[in-house]
This record gives structure tokens, sequence and C-alpha cells, in this order.
């Protein structure tokens, strides 16, 4: 079915909530579902705001913005990264919210989506601040959080260590042992082998996948890179163990192109130490504009929303983009990129090797039974395989592109679990 005027219009659209209350209509309308199930997943089922006082350093009393908001509950928890980022508004964290839910569903996992953000620069607290931050979060948030509620994880600016303080504080809060309250800890109190490399693992095999059909040789393909944090970075150090060239890198702080390709694992020593690529010795600045116009076979960014807008789109001549961040193409972008003939494999399939592990994880919590390295790696392979295969066979079957394919997947599933809740009448 075609998409109705009001959403043609949203096609220049930026607020990455009205961009993915888009995507649902747009699914709804094709899979002809009653509008009800547009209504009810187009908010999320709850929005928390929580202010959150810190004691600085040099005495002052700082207050930051939190925000959670659970989008779905109706196949499971909801389940959602923590991202710290001053750019943090409430509808992004309702758009990520929304995201989680959709990809959980792709991905075949046991949850709903939800997300939460705090309006800062963690950057420019001290490790003392950032930890008083994380835990008063938490606290502010404990009685709406739990390992049948909702599931915290990192994302942007959050990491292993605050996971370990922020499940601390909700320990804390609810007097009991709980590890299953969030995943992406560190291993000793319960986090999962495999986690944090998760995400660019399964944009690895995502990449895999399409080269596979695309008839790509991709150890013999040229990579391009946008963020080089969790994810990018991760995901240019499987790339790289593979034998495939990272040629180009991009951060906040600066940008590195050597067409022979980036000596990756030294990339990752220096950034560890300097917390950015900038000052690397190899190759040529570059900035995240040029990174995409390279002609190179694939191009992954993994930063933050609205990278990839219809001007960057016309000058970009890769085969494949591979969305490790959630929502970097605005609808615009994607149009042009549709009209160009480049497969894209739209975030909510290509990052979801990240909560696939962390579904792992809340497993291992709740059964107390702690799986190896090895098994976390062939079942995130065979998920992520599936996954793949389910919107792939979907593009096939509806002829249309695979961010749409991905949504078509996504909604049926969960308006089928609507369905059988009672909350809409059955469905075909
Ligand atoms: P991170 O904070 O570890 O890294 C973000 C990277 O992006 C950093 O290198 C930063 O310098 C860079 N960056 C930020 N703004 C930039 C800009 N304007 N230009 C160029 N580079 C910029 O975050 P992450 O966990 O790697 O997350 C990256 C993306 O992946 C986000 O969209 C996030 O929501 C998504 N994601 C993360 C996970 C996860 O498990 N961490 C899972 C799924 C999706």
């Amino acid at each position: 079915m075609a998409v109705q005027p009001e959403d043609q219009a949203v096609t220049k659209e930026r607020n990455p909530y009205r961009i993915v209350q888009a995507l649902l209509k747009e699914a709804v309308q094709t899979l002809g579902l009653p509008y009800d199930v547009y209504e009810i997943l187009s908010y999320p089922h709850r929005f928390v705001e929580v202010n959150i006082p810190v004691r600085r350093d040099n005495g002052q009393l700082q207050v930051f913005t939190g925000y959670r908001a659970q989008h779905t509950h109706v196949l499971g928890p909801a389940k959602g990264g923590i991202r710290f980022h001053p750019g943090v508004t409430a509808d992004e964290v309702k758009a990520l919210a929304m995201w989680m839910s959709f990809k959980t569903a792709v991905a075949g996992l046991p949850f709903g989506g939800a997300k939460g953000g705090v309006v800062v620069d963690p950057r420019q607290l001290s490790l003392r601040e950032l930890e008083e931050l994380a835990r008063g979060y938490i606290r502010g948030l404990a009685e709406y959080l739990g390992p049948h509620i909702d599931i915290p994880a990192p994302d942007v600016g959050t990491n292993e260590r605050i996971m370990g303080w922020m499940m601390d504080e909700y320990e804390r809060v609810v007097r009991r042992n709980d590890p299953g309250v969030l995943t992406g800890k560190p291993l000793i109190l319960g986090g999962s082998y495999g986690r944090a490399e998760a995400t660019g693992r399964g944009v690895v095999l995502c990449i895999n996948e399409a080269a596979e059909r695309l008839g790509m040789k991709l150890r013999q393909a040229t990579v391009a890179i946008q963020g080089f944090g969790n994810v990018g970075g991760h995901t240019a150090r499987l790339l790289h163990a593979m034998g495939v060239k990272v040629v180009a890198v991009v951060d906040i702080e600066g940008g590195l192109y050597d067409p022979e390709g980036l000596d990756i694992p030294g990339l990752l020593e220096h950034a560890a130490r300097r917390g950015s690529v900038a000052g690397f010795p190899q190759g040529d600045p570059i900035t995240s504009k040029e990174l995409f116009q390279l002609d190179v076979d694939v191009v992954v960014p993994a930063a933050l929303e609205n990278q990839i807008d219809a001007e960057v789109a016309q000058g970009m001549r890769c085969r494949i983009v591979a969305e490790a961040a959630n929502g970097p193409t605005t609808p615009d972008g994607d149009a042009v990129l549709k009209e160009k003939g480049i497969f894209v494999i739209p975030d909510i399939l290509c990052n979801s090797g990240g909560v696939t592990v962390s579904y792992f994880e809340w497993v291992q919590n709740l059964t107390q039974y702690y799986w190896g390295e090895e098994e976390i790696s062939q079942r995130l392979a065979r998920q992520m395989k599936n996954a793949f295969a389910r919107v792939f066979s979907m593009h096939r079957e509806m002829q249309t592109d695979m961010r749409h394919a991905a949504y078509l997947v996504a909604v049926r599933q969960l308006a089928q679990a609507m369905a059988a809740r009672g909350m809409i009448p059955p469905i075909g």
C-alpha cells in the first residue's frame, strides 16, 4: 500500500521520533493491520523524567535531567541502553525506545523496547562525579526497573564500569542480589563473555551476509567507519582480523584515511590512551563528510543519528551501508541511497548483536548458569544469520528495500503478540 501524503512530507524530517513513527505507519499500512496497532505503538507505554543532583568537585551542585522511555511490553520486559550525551532529548529517547522494540522483534528476542538518556557530556565529569550521576539516575528510576520490567544496558557515553555502579545502586535500593536488572556489566558481576564486542560482531556478521548475497568478496573489500567507540572500534578490529582493509576512520575529534589500510590494532591502542583517533601517526586527516564520499565497498556509520542526509548520500560511492548506529540515515538520505541502488543493512537489524548478547547475559543471570566465550559467539552468529535471512526474504518477497522489510518483520511480530493478548482483534 502506498505511503499516505502526510508521510511523504516527513522525508525532510530530522526528529528521530517522527521518523520512526512514519516508518511504523508505513509498515502497518503495508501489512494491512488495524490502525490501532499504529496508535498503540507510536507512543511509549511509559516515559519518566528524573532530576539528578550531583555535587561537583568544586563544591557546586548541578542538577542533570534524565529520561527513561519504555515503549512496549507485549513481547517481554522492556530492554534498551542508557545514553550520556549533551544532545539527548525526550524525543530522541522515545525514538530510541521504539527502535529497540523493532530491533528485539527482528532479532526474535522476548523483549520490548526501552531507552534512557541523561543530558550530560560525560567527558566533562570526573570519575567521582560520573559515579554520583550514574547512581542518582538509577535511584530515581529504580521502581520502574527490574529483570522482568525494564533492563538497561550501555549506549553512547556509558560503559561496563558505569553498568557495574548502576547494578550496585539498584541492589542497594531493592536490598537483594539481582544481576539480571541490567546487562553489559563487568564479567565479575554477572556480565557475559562477548557482550562488549557483541554489537560490532553482529555488524560484521551482517556485512558478511550481505556481501555473500551481493557476490562481493569481503576479504578483498575496503571499509570506512564513522565512530570509533564501542561499536565502531570492535567492528574495525574484527574486520581487520578477517583481513579486510579498514581504510578510513573518523571520530568526534578527527579522522584518518590510508588507502592501503589503517593499522587498526595500533589505532585501538592509541584511541584507548588518548580518547580519540586524532593524533595517530598514519594516513591523511579526513572529516566525516569526506569519509562518506570515499570510493570504498562498505561504509559503516557507527556514531549518531542523521549523519547521511540527501546531500551526503548523493556523493556516496559504496555498495553497502551497514547501519551500526541507530538512525544514521535521514529519510531523504535513505531515498537517495535507494535510488542509487546502494544496499542498506538497516539499523534495527545491523546493530542487533548487542541486544542479542544482552539477552544471553540476562538468561545466564536468571538461571545462574554461565556460558563460555565460544558458546556465546556461536549462538550470536546463529541468531544474526537467522535475523538477516528473515529480513532478506521479506525484502525479496515484498520487492521492497531492507529497511521497510525489517519493519514489516518486526511490526508483524508485535501485532501478533498484541492480537494474542486480546489488545486487537485476531489478525490473518
Ligand atoms: P560510543 O560512545 O562508545 O562511541 C561513539 C563514537 O562516535 C565515538 O568514537 C565518538 O567520538 C563518535 N562520534 C560522536 N559524534 C560524532 C560525530 N559527530 N562525528 C564523528 N564521530 C562522532 O558509542 P557506541 O556504544 O559505540 O554507540 C554508537 C552507535 O551505536 C549509537 O548510535 C548507539 O545507539 C548504537 N548502538 C550501540 C550499541 C552498543 O552495544 N553500545 C548497540 C546498538 C546500537
